[in-house]
């Protein structure tokens, strides 16, 4: 397991590199954004908000622009954070300072898992009414003109479609696509439905179930 260590804070990442080591992760540590935005071929990206050089959106943006790998958010503040912009720029999770070790190493665990479980090949392509989803590439295309979606979108939809017609509850799905330990509110999830509505261009495609959650409505080809 390869770490992506993003800190400027010497007292901070020291102990880290050290002890994620002795857990037997692979730990490169850079001190600014530039360097890791640079860096590639990481399993997990672990990310200070609080860098020198760029801003942790900025940071965000530029490694999710190459890459899925899985980010957690490392600040010192949880109301530094601006949840639902981290989650459009593809962040995974986050951990607020100061924290213990067990913690971090339960979150890099689950967000690994999740990516991991996500490559698993379920077929290559779905479609539905002209609507094609690429498990391999990630790629939605629909009547044959991509949709761009962010990391987030593409797994949701992922999530809705995996069975057509089942109703999904709210809770299955922000376990799914988020993480048990999720910390922001469902109107997260609740901003995702409607982006993710707007790109697909038929709203129908996914239900609301009032008081209990969605339902994917297309039909598997
Ligand atoms: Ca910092």
């Amino acid at each position: 397991m390869r770490v992506l260590l993003v800190e400027d804070d010497l007292g901070i990442a020291e102990p880290l590199v050290e002890g994620l080591q002795r857990q037997g992760y692979e730990v490169t540590w850079v001190r600014s954004g530039r360097d890791a935005i640079a860096e590639r071929n990481h399993d997990v990206v672990l990310l200070d908000l609080g860098l020198p050089d760029v801003d942790g959106e900025v940071v965000t943006a530029g490694i999710r622009e190459r890459s899925d790998v899985p980010i957690i958010i490392v600040t010192a503040r949880s109301d530094e954070i601006d949840r639902v912009s981290l989650l459009d720029l593809g962040a995974d999770d986050y951990i607020v300072k100061p924290f213990g070790f067990r913690e971090l190493t339960a979150r890099i665990r689950a967000v690994t898992r999740r990516a991991s479980d996500r490559s698993v090949t379920r077929g290559d392509t779905v479609e539905f009414d002209g609507l094609l989803i690429d498990h391999r590439t990630r790629i939605v295309t629909f009547n044959g003109s991509e949709i761009p979606l962010t990391p987030k979108e593409y797994d949701l939809l992922d999530c809705l479609t995996a069975d057509p017609g089942a109703v999904l509850s709210r809770d299955e799905i922000l376990r799914a696509v988020w993480d048990e330990n999720w910390w922001g509110s469902t109107k997260t999830l609740d901003v995702h439905i409607a982006s993710l509505r707007k790109k697909l261009g038929s709203p129908d495609l996914i239900r609301t179930v009032r008081g209990v959650g969605y339902q994917f409505a297309g039909t598997d080809q």
